[in-house]
């Protein structure tokens, strides 16, 4: 090939794309990508809990007046309707409040305030505290711990989960480990799904803190986008049987499966750390929303209706998924420019773009009307060391709207891409 074709094909390129940024620009979009909420269309299927739980008294299956205080650990209807989804035994699990990332918070502070089971110490008293964030991960686990002055110790994700290699040897030398955060299922925002052998090494390894605590936040148990309905191996289980039944906090909710400002969040681990988080809780509650809980089970029902109701979601969500991927393989496939996940679940795609690219992206899609997550909230302290990673969020906007500025998307990239090939 002769010297300077490439150039000039890059400087070609180039301008091609700054006249579409132009055009972009000047079309005065204003999208919002930024944050993986539902559609409005999404909300709408669970319409009917604004029904329940009906007229006269809202009673529990045992009898229990739903509209009076009690009943901390959640009722026990709704705790046996995610009890297998979550893996956890119902007489483990608690239904709380509406937010699993609540009860993240509170188990953190808890931990920090009072002695967990099989600890020396409470954390408050100690010099240093760190946890494991698997990057790319979940921006307000991140912030949950630069809150608290929780040191974050980023660790790269692979596509069986975390690099397990990397984990043990950390979590073996340094007492001041005391927790890794993991999203198992269809992981914000790669779509990962650990593997079995990543959830057995979770479980057996060895740790140097006595008190090291896994963040399993299913929050996409139930949030398939394809036909095979993904399972992963049950940590609570494994834990239990490697000889650390403590090890594992498992956290979901219904965020995403009916409201996700008024469902039903959940907390599940050994009976041991069940009685030391209700103990707390019970100085900061006399007890959960039982009513919503019970509207809950009465529009849900039981598995098949989990089931049927997340098919429904799937059926709004897929084709936004789908839209996406084809744009970025219409625009940006064979351009060497970017790579991005095609997740079998959950709500994100994560698009890479050349190192030192990604936040050039995201300005550059910001000035021209369409709002995406920062670069670099994938990683603690919101930096990421390679600047590459962009969340993309599909769920919320309408087909034509998510369309239109996902192709803007595209012509950022391409523009940021060739404009750094040329530097
Ligand atoms: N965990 C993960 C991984 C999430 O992506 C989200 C929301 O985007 C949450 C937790 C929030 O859960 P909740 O609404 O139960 O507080």
């Amino acid at each position: 090939m002769p010297v300077g074709t490439n150039a000039e094909t890059t400087s070609t390129l180039a301008e091609t794309a700054r006249r579409d940024y132009r055009e972009l620009v000047d079309a005065g979009l204003s999208f919002d990508l930024t944050r993986g909420k539902p559609s409005p269309e999404q909300l709408d299927l669970a319409a009917g809990l604004q029904e329940l739980p009906g007229a006269g008294r809202p009673t529990a299956a045992d009898g229990t007046d739903c509209r009076n205080y009690g009943g901390l650990q959640g009722l026990p209807e709704m705790r046996a309707l995610f009890a297998d989804f979550l893996q956890v035994p119902v007489e483990q699990l608690l239904a709380a409040g509406n937010s699993s990332l609540e009860l993240m918070h509170d188990c953190l502070v808890h931990a920090l305030l009072s002695v967990l089971p099989g600890a020396e110490s409470r954390w408050a008293g100690q010099e240093r505290i760190a946890f494991l964030c698997p990057v790319p991960g979940y921006d307000r686990h991140f912030s949950l711990c630069a809150r608290f002055g929780i040191e974050m110790i980023p660790v790269a994700m692979t596509a069986n989960g975390p690099d397990m290699s990397e984990v043990e040897r950390l979590v073996a030398e340094d007492p001041a480990i005391k927790g890794i955060w993991c999203v198992p299922k269809y992981s914000n925002p790669d779509g990962t799904c650990y593997s079995d052998e990543t959830v057995r090494r979770l479980a057996g390894m060895r740790t140097a803190a006595p008190d090291f605590r896994i963040f399993w936040d299913n929050a996409y148990a139930v949030h398939h986008l394809t036909d095979e309905r993904v399972e992963i191996a049950d940590l609570l289980a494994a834990c239990a049987e490697a000889g650390n039944p403590d090890r594992a906090f498992v956290f979901g909710s219904t965020s995403k499966i009916t409201w996700a400002g008024a469902g039903v969040a959940f907390f599940g681990s050994s009976p041991a750390n069940r009685d030391w988080l209700l103990a707390n809780n019970s100085k900061r509650s006399i007890g959960p929303d039982k009513v919503n809980q019970l509207r809950h089970v009465l529009f849900l029902e039981d598995a098949d209706g989990v089931r049927a109701h997340m098919d429904r979601h799937r059926a709004l969500l897929q084709p936004k998924f789908e839209a996406v991927l084809r744009i970025f393989d219409e625009e940006l496939g064979g351009t060497g420019l970017a790579e991005w996940t095609s997740p079998k679940g959950g709500y994100f795609i994560s698009l890479r773009v050349p190192d030192g690219c990604a936040k050039e992206v995201v300005r550059l899609a910001g000035e021209a009307g369409i709002a995406l997550t920062p670069a670099g909230a994938t990683h603690p302290h919101g930096v990421d060391p390679d600047d590459a990673v962009i969340r993309i969020a599909p769920s919320y906007p309408g087909r034509q709207e998510l369309e239109q500025a996902i192709r803007g998307l595209t012509t950022c990239v391409r523009l940021a891409g060739y404009e750094k090939r040329l530097a």
